[in-house]
Parts: structure tokens; sequence; C-alpha cells
């Protein structure tokens, strides 16, 4: 399989073509396809397999196709670790470089200020750790209600990390009808529970 033969949106291509890839890596061909049908992907792969591209691609995909919704975020990233979740951010800006979609990066350990003005603003998508997110919205600063694609990713790590309570309530904050993407380098039983719980019948891509 080529990018080309996935069928993405041409933004989306030329921004993968001129970051250098050529070929999607195991877990992109197998993630990609089924996610760009709508479906719910069980996405199981560790750090340095492409993960990433897997659930952003097909996330700025899905999202061009939809129409926005004023000030309401389509899109919520969860990452364990605020480096990791200023990672997929990083590699959201460079795969949606050619789109109008805009991002805020929701972490703690910096204020409120910025974060806020941006989410007064008004984004597309949202990348954020479990914690801030939730602060954000006790806070009464956001709703998830607009929410189609919701991507977790490292759920394994989220579980060492004591996050699967949080996640539990940021998943029942979002639409029923949302898609969900969900990534983890292995499957602990509690995981498998919450998968079964908040997933809908996923494509199970494992590499
Ligand atoms: P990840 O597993 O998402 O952390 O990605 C690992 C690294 O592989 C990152 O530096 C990506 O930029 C790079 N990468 C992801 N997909 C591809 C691809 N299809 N071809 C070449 N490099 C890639």
């Amino acid at each position: 399989t080529q990018f080309s033969d996935l069928n993405l949106d041409p933004k989306v291509l030329k921004a993968i073509l001129e970051a250098g890839y050529e070929t999607p890596t195991p877990i992109q061909a197998g993630a990609i396809p089924p996610a760009l049908e709508g479906r719910d992907v069980l996405g199981i792969a560790q750090t340095g397999t492409g993960k990433t591209a897997s659930f952003t691609l097909p996330m700025i995909h899905m999202l061009g196709r939809g129409r926005a919704r004023a000030r309401m975020p389509r899109s919520l990233v969860l990452a364990p670790t605020r480096e990791l979740a200023a990672q997929v951010a990083a590699n959201f800006d460079t795969y949606a470089k050619h789109t109008k979609l805009t991002k805020a990066l929701l972490i703690g350990g910096v204020s409120f200020k910025e974060q806020d003005a941006l989410i007064d603003k008004g984004v597309d998508v949202l990348i954020a750790t479990p914690g801030r997110l939730l602060d954000h919205f006790e806070r009464g600063k956001l709703l998830l209600t607009g929410v189609q694609v919701m991507v977790v990713d490292e759920a394994d790590r989220m579980l060492d990390m004591g996050f699967i309570p949080d996640i539990e309530r940021i998943f029942s904050l979002t639409p029923f009808t949302r898609q969900t993407l969900f990534f983890s380098a292995t499957m602990a039983p509690e995981i498998e529970r919450i998968t079964n719980t908040f997933l809908s019948n996923p494509a199970r891509i494992e590499v």
C-alpha cells in the first residue's frame, strides 16, 4: 500500500509527502482505512511504529469532511503525559498545515491564560492530558458535546498513571455517536474492559 492508495484528503496527502513519508507503516496501513470508513479503531502498537500518524491523519481527514461548528471542539486527543501531548500537537501541525484546522494543547505546568484564550476563540482540535482537560471542564471553560472524533493514545500508560477514572469520565462527557480511535501498547484486563465499554465494534489492529 502507498499513501496515495488510502483515499486521504489531498491536503493531508500533500503534507505527508512533504514530510518525506512514502509507505504507510503496518499500523497506518491497518488503522487508516477503517478509520476513514468511520469505524472505531483499537490499535495495539508500541511507540515508534508510526501510530501517531495512524490516528492524526484520519482525524484531520474526517474534520475536513465535516462542517465546522462555531467554537465547539470537534476532536479530542488524550495523551498520558505533557511531552506526549506536545508531540501529538507537533505532528498535528505538520499533517494539518495545508488545512485551516486549529488546535489547542491543554497540558499542565503552564498557566491557564493562553489555553483559555484559545478555547474562547474556538478550536477544532483539543490535544490534552486528562487532568488538565478536566480542570478546564470543571472551570466551565469547555463543552465536549461537539466531539465527533476522540482519540486515546497510550492507554496502558494512562492505566499505570491512574488515569482510567478520568478517561471514563471524559468519555461520558462526549457524545455517544462519536468515533473513537483507541491505542495501547498492551491489552491489560482493565484496558480490555474500557474498550468493551466505550468502543463500538472496533476494527482491531495489532502490530
Ligand atoms: P510514532 O510511532 O508515531 O512516534 O512515530 C515514529 C516516527 O516515525 C516519527 O518520527 C514519525 O515522524 C515517523 N513516521 C511515521 N510514519 C512514517 C512513515 N509512514 N514513513 C516514514 N516515517 C514515518
